[in-house]
């Protein structure tokens, strides 16, 4: 009997605090329940405790339930719609270019997914999600080798905060990036899957990570890549109003699997079942992994450059002159080789691809970024096949949708638990006389 009154009281007290602030909403989206198959943070790294300004609402895995830490607090794991503190509501300095003309630009198709690299022979390496503790590294191993790589960027993601914030660091390392001669294209402002989103978010994704990188650099891409590889018919058409092709694979290493003997074999066998006379690939691994930059990547170009394939950027794949790879922000123009940044004085380097930069030191003392290490890997960014992940931020366009007035809603995942406790205590009560 006693350990039923403790049972009852326990499921009083977690009942009360989910109760407290919200009012179940059998009408919420049932896709903030659904759990992202690849999200595997620690679900108790967040406090129960009642929401509000200071709590960030519940993770993707743990709808219902509402925290603070980073696994509630961080795009893309926790949810924009439950409050302002979900780090994916940030709105990053800079210029607003939700207004800046998008005409087509050269005669890589837009409204579809591209997948392939147009020259045989060629390999375009792809890295999404950072920038990264590692990518610094990266850049490093890849100047070492003479290799021009292909960066789809994240705005705010992991935690590691946004991307122009000179604190992070980031701002140089995207500067050296583009110095470097590699080609940088977006990959949303935090990971969210377009195709879950509302067209305002949609845009609202895009468009933050625009003024992010417009900050940094004075322009922004026109290649996207979408998180999980996700975008469905409203999203394709959606990107060709914003001027960006969608950028996509044909090789998957699944390096944020972490079994890189695996990872190797996708991509040598990719490669080796054709002649690098008849075709190309583009290839996707992500930088925020350690042993993706400090080993796989070593791997991969040693084993195209001896399969008979060299390295090329993705706009180079697509024939599309490097001025087209980018749109001046504020004519929406190809961007011409001269930046208005401030944040540098090295920039605007020809994006050539084969443009070495003899700027790219100053980095080096500017990065200070050393934001903790995500456990869970492409976890904690989501998995590529885990549609289910929901995030996103509110429209820096129409502002129609107010974190803070969404901060009412409970998931059914709540009453489904206060329910079971209900029942549990019942029944135990049963039992007990
Ligand atoms: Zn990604």
């Amino acid at each position: 009997m006693y350990f039923c009154l403790i049972v009852a009281f326990l499921v009083h007290v977690i009942s009360s605090y989910a109760l407290v602030d919200g009012i179940w909403n059998p009408n919420a989206p049932s896709s903030l329940g659904r759990r992202s198959p690849d999200v595997n943070g620690p679900l108790d790294d967040g406090v129960l405790e009642k929401r509000g300004a200071t709590t960030c609402g519940p993770s993707a895995n743990n709808a219902g339930v509402c925290g603070t830490g980073p696994y509630y607090c961080d795009a893309p794991s926790c949810h924009f719609q439950y409050g302002p503190a979900c780090d994916a509501n940030q709105t990053p300095a800079g210029v607003n270019t939700t207004s800046v003309p998008r005409p087509k630009l050269g005669s890589t198709p837009y409204g579809v997914s591209i997948r392939d690299c147009g020259i045989p022979g060629k390999v375009a390496l792809t890295f999404d999600d950072g920038p990264y503790i590692y990518t610094s590294a990266l850049l490093d191993l890849l100047k070492e080798n003479g290799v021009k790589a292909t960066f789809f960027v994240v705005g705010n993601n992991g935690g590691k905060g946004q991307i122009n914030d000179p604190k992070t660091g980031y701002p140089a390392l995207i500067q050296r990036m583009y110095n470097e001669g590699h080609q940088i294209g977006s990959h949303t402002w935090s990971h969210a899957d377009l195709s879950t989103l509302s067209r305002q978010q949609r845009y609202d994704q895009v468009v933050k990570n625009e003024m992010a990188l417009t900050d940094i650099l004075g322009f922004f891409p026109t290649y996207l890549r979408p998180p999980y590889e996700s975008c469905n018919t409203d999203c394709l058409s959606d990107l060709k109003d914003l001027g960006y092709h969608v950028a996509n694979y044909d090789i998957d290493t699944l390096d944020w699997q972490g079994d890189y003997g695996h990872s190797q074999n996708i991509f040598s066998s990719n490669l080796k079942s054709v002649s690098p006379s008849t075709r190309g690939f583009i290839s996707l691994a992500h930088d925020i992994h350690d042993e993706t930059v400090h080993t796989f990547t070593t791997y991969m170009i040693d084993t195209l450059r001896a399969a008979g394939y060299s390295t090329a950027l993705y706009g180079e794949c697509m024939s599309d002159p490097p001025a087209n790879w980018y749109r001046n922000s504020t004519t929406g123009q190809p961007f011409n080789g001269s930046s208005h940044n401030s944040t540098s004085s090295s920039t605007a380097k020809s994006v050539s691809g084969s443009t070495n930069s003899t700027t790219t030191d100053t980095v080096h003392t500017s990065t200070t970024a050393t934001p903790s290490a995500v456990s869970g890997g492409e976890g904690a960014f989501g998995s590529r096949t885990g549609n289910t992940t929901v995030s996103g931020t509110n429209s820096t366009i129409a502002k129609s949708q107010s974190a803070t007035g969404t901060g009412t809603k409970l998931s059914g995942t709540t009453a489904k638990v206060v329910g079971a406790g209900v029942v549990w205590v019942l029944t135990c009560w049963a039992f007990s006389i």
